[in-house]
């Protein structure tokens, strides 16, 4: 009988790399295991899999009568329907609510992702971790650890990174975060109207209604066709009755902002960031957060 070996809902990088890395090791035990997951793959992961080879698994929402293992979560309300019969859980989060009716290795820690944790555990058994496999794996630790930059990354992720992309023959784990960071961010094709409300939001500056969107990018070359029809959609937007639009195309590697302005007084602008306007924009070095560190500026500038 399988085992079926299932991450979260709406699967992640990690929550699918893992689940196929831990049926190929169960497999390598013994077990009849099979990767699923709860959706459809996000861009990121189509990547992912795409470069090191792998079919999509199959999705799998309802788990009535079947044995699984869960990868990723261990909360019944992240898993699938009628998740009676766990077997087995590996995690890097805090332990959710799943039980069980007999003793199972339960296994987690708090380290960055779960496929560090996977890593571990080949080791342990002294399995050897399949090129392909080490690949997806790779991938998942850049990805939960946004390239080893978020408070959640430890030394532990960073070894296990080092050690899978040598077995992955991986030789610039940079590159490869970039990549999907791409994929991530990709906007080709979507209307500019999307672009600008797929994170918009007006504000009141002392009765001045000023509009920021928001646009994450792995390199502001990713908007470079498209910043002209921006700038018209935000006049648009602007004559609506706004004193100003801005829109941040943030480049998440630079860490930093190409702000574009839209204004009546592009001046208070300019003193409100402290940088001079040119061609319509200009670079904030640092500025990633709307709320933290574009909107309090602004708001000291219209003196409120
Ligand atoms: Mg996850
Ligand atoms: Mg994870
Ligand atoms: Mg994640």
């Amino acid at each position: 009988m399988s085992v079926y070996v299932v991450g979260h809902k709406n699967p992640d990088t990690d929550s699918v790399a893992s689940a196929i890395a831990y049926a190929s090791l169960k497999k390598a035990m013994g077990v009849d295991a099979v990767p699923v997951m709860q959706g459809a793959l996000n861009p990121e992961s189509q990547l992912v899999l795409d470069r090191y080879g792998f079919a999509a698994p199959e999705i799998m929402t309802d788990v009535a009568g079947k044995k699984v293992m869960l990868v990723d979560f261990s909360d019944i309300a992240q898993g699938p329907a009628n998740m009676a019969d766990v077997v087995e859980v590996v995690d890097h989060h805090k332990i959710g609510d799943v039980t069980t009716n007999s003793p199972i290795f339960f296994y987690a820690k708090p380290v960055g992702c779960t496929c560090t944790v996977i890593n571990e555990i080949f080791k342990t058994n002294g399995i050897a971790i399949a090129k392909n496999v080490a690949g997806i794996m790779t991938a998942a630790i850049l990805s939960d650890t946004v390239n080893f930059k978020s408070p959640t990354c430890t030394p532990e992720d960073k070894v296990a990174v080092k050690e899978l992309a040598a077995i992955a023959g991986i030789a610039d784990t940079n590159a490869l975060f970039m990549d999907m960071l791409k994929a991530k961010s990709a906007i080709d094709g979507v209307p500019v109207k999307d672009l600008l409300y797929r994170d918009y939001k007006d504000f009141d500056m002392k009765g001045n209604k000023v509009g920021i969107g928001q646009l994450e990018l792995a390199t502001l070359d990713q908007a470079a066709n498209v910043r002209a029809d921006l700038m018209k959609a935000m006049e648009g937007l602007k004559a609506e009755g706004r004193h100003s639009v801005l829109f941040m195309l943030t480049d998440v590697v630079k860490e930093g902002t190409d702000l574009l302005v839209i204004s009546k007084d592009p001046g208070l602008i300019e003193s409100a960031f402290g940088a001079k306007l040119s061609n319509g924009s200009m670079w904030c070095n640092g500025m990633m957060s709307r709320k933290k560190q574009t909107v309090p500026p602004l708001q000291k500038a219209f003196g409120c």
